[in-house]
């Protein structure tokens, strides 16, 4: 009996060196990603995926962290909380040259480029019963805008000016989560809300496959807003993927691109294994949402403003990417 245990607490003793062994074996890199009904979301798992297949090669694992969207992670990653995050091209562009919600904190000078990925357009879901049809029926209604941290805001508030209307002219202003969104104005207590996302997405599925039937707000008096913000391109939303929206043709409204950001901190080794693996293994990487069906390695390079990180750039010379 007491040989038994003796063996017992020796296999128990060795089990747990031999994990913290492993643990210690690899580096963690983390990355930022959205509310898990969004796309940024799968798209962090994606990554992951792609990375820990060659753990034992690289040295790392890569994990996910759902949080708040673009502005978050990219201040996360500017602190040092994160390696990595996903955030959309107009916040890129607004964190590197200081603007919009980083006119107080300046430019982000350590942000650094890996790809984009896939085209983003800023949504707008509203309750059939709600009335809103167009951009200047959301005057004195209830909206939510997009949660703190998200990058979803900031478009939330350019649709509104491309017909004159600001924060002021909504009856209610929200700041709601994606989920929390889809879920309010299925109980009628919001009429719409506002999400910067790619299609489809289990956000937008939600909302549109509930009791209360919605539809999409078209924004189609885009042009300033496109000539003014080199990031901004018109786009479309496909109805084909929300079977329960009254929308009966795809819906014209503006767009951005999701990208893989990450700091000039960050090890080039690391920057260096992610983008490798993603790229070496497109076809792989591509059937794992399908909001990734129109990608291409070449457009991955481009809609980026902060310069390439040079773990990045060192993959694209090898492959042939850039010269
Ligand atoms: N574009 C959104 C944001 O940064 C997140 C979209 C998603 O989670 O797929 O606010």
């Amino acid at each position: 009996m007491k040989k038994t245990l003796f063996a017992i607490i020796v296999t128990l003793v060795s089990v747990t060196f031999a994990g913290s062994a492993f643990a210690a074996k690899y580096k963690y890199v983390t990355i930022g990603t959205g509310g898990v009904t969004g796309v940024y979301y799968p798209t962090g798992g994606a990554i992951a995926k792609m990375v820990n297949v060659k753990k034992k090669q690289y040295g790392i694992r890569a994990t996910v962290e759902s949080t708040g969207g673009s502005v978050f992670n990219i201040n996360a990653i500017m602190a040092g909380d994160l390696e990595f995050g996903i955030a959309q091209s107009d916040r890129g562009y607004q964190a590197w040259y200081g603007m919009a919600d980083w006119k107080k904190a300046g430019k982000q000078t350590k942000l650094r480029s890996v790809f984009s990925i896939h085209p983003e357009s800023i949504t707008l879901v509203v309750s059939g019963k709600s009335g809103i049809k167009n951009c200047s029926d959301l005057k004195g209604k209830r909206v939510s805008v997009g949660a703190p941290g998200s990058g979803t805001r900031k478009n939330s508030m350019d649709a509104l000016s491309t017909c004159g209307l600001t924060l002021k002219d909504l009856g209610t202003v929200e700041g709601l989560k994606s989920a929390e969104g889809s879920k309010m104005i299925q109980d009628d207590r919001i009429d719409g809300f506002f999400f910067t996302v790619g299609h489809p997405n289990g956000s937008i599925k939600e909302s549109t496959a509930g009791r209360i039937k919605v539809q999409f707000v078209p924004f189609t008096n885009t042009k300033d807003l496109l000539n003014k913000y080199s990031y901004y391109a018109n786009a479309a939303i496909p109805v084909s993927a929300y079977p329960g929206v009254q929308n009966s043709a795809d819906v014209p409204t503006f767009g951005v691109k999701a990208t893989l950001v990450t700091s000039a901190d960050v090890s080039e080794n690391i920057v260096y294994a992610v983008t490798k693996e993603v790229f070496e293994n497109f076809e792989r990487f591509k059937k794992l949402h399908p909001a990734y069906a129109n990608l291409k390695k070449e457009q991955m390079l481009e809609g980026l403003t902060a310069p390439m990180h040079k773990g990045a750039l060192k993959y694209y010379k090898e492959a042939g990417l850039m010269k």
